[in-house]
């Protein structure tokens, strides 16, 4: 769903040594490693920062805000278990990496950017990209998208103090929703889970840190 065109050469190899990183890091599943290797990391990110496109690490974006880690990015991506029927919620679009990763690991991807600039700049770049089945829509995400519910795994690319409640009740039987919860600027990412019973269990992934959830389910601004 990339269109070849944008994805200049002198980028493939760059991309593909960030993916060989990620394996032996411990990034295990395939369509994860394919994916982190095919998305063009260097058109999501600022023109001044793309020679740091295919390194691991955050970069700015603009607004205070970040693109994530390409390791964070494959990382959750792999925590969502995707088989590529799914329809995903994505919880702060930013640049639009994530939402083209999990376009090429799921059917259908929504995704809520809380900042006006970022989320019309990401819908611009995802077009230039040629991936038509990722929607952005500007608003606060920790309402989720009850007209598009229930979805089959939910990201929450920012940090909240818990797991906003509307999330969780917009999560599918046999759903997962990853995202990094607990203190500003030091959270956990944790996995919940929805058995068909409709019971949620929680995993802990480890320690992480990402930029602010902000909003009614969130923190305050
Ligand atoms: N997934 C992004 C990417 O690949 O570039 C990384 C996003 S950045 C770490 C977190 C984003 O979440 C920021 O763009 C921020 O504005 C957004 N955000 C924070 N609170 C939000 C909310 N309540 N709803 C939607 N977006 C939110």
């Amino acid at each position: 769903m990339v269109r070849g065109a944008t994805q200049g050469a002198a980028w493939r190899l760059p991309r593909r040594r960030l993916a060989e990183r990620l394996a032996e890091a411990g990034v295990k599943d395939a369509r994860v490693l394919e994916a982190m290797a095919s998305v063009p990391r260097h058109e999501l990110v600022p023109e001044a920062l793309r020679s740091r496109a295919y390194q691991d690490a955050a970069l700015p974006i603009g607004d205070g805000q970040t693109i994530s880690a390409p390791s964070r990015v494959a990382i959750m991506s792999e925590a969502l278990e995707l088989e590529g029927s799914e329809t995903v919620l994505e919880v702060g679009t930013g640049s639009g990496y994530q939402a083209a990763i999990l376009s090429r690991l799921a059917s259908r991807v929504i995704s809520i950017e809380r900042l006006p600039g970022l989320a019309a700049r990401a819908r611009r770049a995802l077009d230039r990209l040629g991936i038509s089945n990722v929607v952005v829509h500007f608003g606060d995400g920790t309402a989720g998208r009850p007209a598009d519910a229930p979805f089959d795994a939910i990201a929450v690319t920012a940090g909240g103090p818990a797991v906003p409640q509307p999330l969780l009740d917009q999560l599918a039987p046999g759903g997962r929703l990853v995202g990094p919860f607990g203190e500003r600027g030091r959270q956990d990412l944790l996995r919940y889970r929805r058995a068909a019973s409709g019971a949620i269990t929680v995993e802990d992934l480890g320690p992480c840190r990402f930029v602010d959830l902000i909003g009614e389910h969130g923190f305050s601004a």
